[in-house]
C-alpha cells in the first residue's frame, strides 16, 4: 500500500489513525455486532456516538453553555440560506465582507431574502488581503455581520476579528475548523462543513448562541430551522452517522495528540512555516497573499510561468504529491495543509520544490 500526500482544499486528507480505527471497526462497532454505517440513529449506540462527538467539540472549543451544537446536512451552502432565512428576522438588513468566492457566494443567496449590503470588499486584488473594517462600516440596524474566516481559495484569514460594535456577527469556518482556539462567544453564530478539517463530506455543523434561536421565516424550510434541529437534538431527520461517527473520531485523535486546540495550533504553525519560509526565499516560487493575512491552511503561490506551473503540477502528482493545482479563479498551485497533513508530508513537499527549482531554473 503507498498512501499519497493529499493537498486537496476538500474532502481532504483525514489522520490515518482515524482511518485505521474506523477500519479495524467497520464490521462491529464497540461489541453491537454492525458498522455505524447500518445501525439505527435511534439506538443506544448511536446516541452514545452523537453525545460523544458534541461532549469533545464543546470541550475543545471550550463552548458556553448558552450555545447550542447541531450536526447538520446540505453543506456549508445550504447555509447560506438558512442564515438569512434564520436571523435576518428585524430590520430585515445584513452587512457581508466580501473576502473571496465562499463570502461572495453567501451574500448572493442572502439578497433573495432582504436588504443585503457588501460593507467591504477585497476584490479589487483578487482577494489577496482582509479587507480593514471599523465598527461604523456596519449599519446599526443590520440583524447581522457576516463574514468568512479563512478563505479556502485564496488562503487569507481573519487573525483579529473585525470590531462589529455589539452586532451579531456570524462566521463561516468550514477551512479553518478546530485548528486553533476560538472565542465562540463573540459570535451569534459560527458553523463549517466537515469536509475541509474535520470528517468526509455530508456533515455541518453549527454552533449557535441559544438567545437567536426561535425566530425563523414561516417560509423557512422545515430542515433549515435551526430551533426545530436544536429541540431534537439533531435528529429531526436521519443525520449523517457514519460522518458523525467520523467527526467524533478525529475530535478524539486531536485530544489525544495535541491536548488542546492550542496544541494543535502550535503544530499548524510550526507546519506552515515550512512552507511559507521556503516560498519567502526562493526565487521561482512566491506566495499571493499579504504576509500578515496568510491562511495557516490553505497556502496559493506561484510561478512566474504557467507552463512552469503546469510542469510542476504533473511532476509533483506523479512523485506522489497530490491535488496541489491551485483554484481556476487563482491559477498556479495551492497547498491545503490542514490538521491531518503531517509534518512531514510539508518537509517532503519543500524538498520537492527546492529540487524542482534547481533542475529548472
Ligand atoms: C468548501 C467551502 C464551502 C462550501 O462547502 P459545501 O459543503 O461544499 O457547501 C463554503 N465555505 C468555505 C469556507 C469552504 O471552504
Amino acid at each position: 500500500m503507498a498512501r499519497v500526500y493529499n493537498f486537496s482544499a476538500g474532502p481532504s486528507t483525514l489522520p490515518v489513525q482515524v482511518l485505521e480505527k474506523a477500519g479495524a471497526e467497520i464490521l462491529d462497532y464497540n461489541g453491537s455486532g454492525q458498522s455505524v454505517m447500518e445501525m439505527s440513529h435511534r439506538s443506544k449506540v448511536f446516541d452514545e456516538i452523537i453525545k460523544e462527538a458534541e461532549a469533545l467539540m464543546r470541550e475543545l472549543y471550550q463552548i458556553p453553555d448558552n450555545y447550542k451544537v447541531l450536526f447538520l446536512q446540505g453543506g456549508a451552502s445550504a447555509q447560506f440560506s438558512a442564515i438569512p432565512l434564520n436571523f435576518m428576522n428585524g430590520s430585515g438588513k445584513a452587512d457581508y465582507i466580501i473576502t473571496g468566492q465562499w463570502a461572495k457566494k453567501a451574500f448572493q443567496e442572502a439578497q433573495k431574502y432582504g436588504d443585503v449590503r457588501a460593507a467591504a470588499s477585497s476584490a479589487d486584488k483578487t482577494f489577496s488581503y482582509i479587507p480593514k473594517t471599523s465598527a461604523g462600516d456596519f449599519r446599526d440596524d443590520a440583524d447581522y455581520v457576516y463574514i468568512c474566516m479563512n478563505n479556502t481559495i485564496y488562503g487569507t484569514v481573519y487573525r483579529e476579528l473585525p470590531p462589529v460594535g455589539g452586532k451579531t456577527l456570524i462566521a463561516d469556518i468550514s477551512s479553518c475548523a478546530l485548528s486553533e482556539p476560538l472565542d465562540i462567544s463573540k459570535f451569534g453564530m459560527v458553523y463549517f462543513g466537515a469536509q475541509k478539517n474535520v470528517a468526509p463530506a455530508g456533515l455541518v455543523v453549527a454552533i449557535i448562541r441559544e438567545d437567536l434561536l426561535g425566530n425563523a421565516r414561516d417560509i423557512c424550510p422545515v430542515m433549515m430551522d435551526y430551533k426545530i434541529q436544536a429541540d431534537a437534538d439533531s435528529l429531526y431527520n436521519t443525520p449523517p452517522c457514519w460522518t458523525i461517527y467520523i467527526c467524533k473520531l478525529v475530535l478524539e485523535w486531536i485530544k489525544e495528540t495535541f491536548g488542546s486546540l492550542e496544541g494543535l495550533k502550535a503544530h499548524n504553525e510550526r507546519k506552515a512555516k515550512i512552507l511559507y519560509d521556503f516560498l519567502d526565499e526562493s526565487s521561482m516560487f512566491r506566495g499571493t497573499v499579504v504576509p500578515e493575512d496568510r491562511s495557516l491552511m490553505n497556502v496559493p503561490f506561484v510561478t512566474d510561468s504557467d507552463e512552469l506551473n503546469a510542469k510542476f503540477i504533473k511532476e509533483a502528482e506523479a512523485a506522489g504529491f497530490v491535488n496541489l493545482k491551485g483554484h481556476r479563479s487563482v491559477g498556479g498551485m495551492r497547498a491545503s495543509i490542514y490538521n491531518a497533513m503531517p509534518i512531514e508530508g510539508v518537509e517532503k513537499l519543500v524538498d520537492f520544490m527546492k529540487k524542482f527549482e534547481e533542475e529548472n531554473a
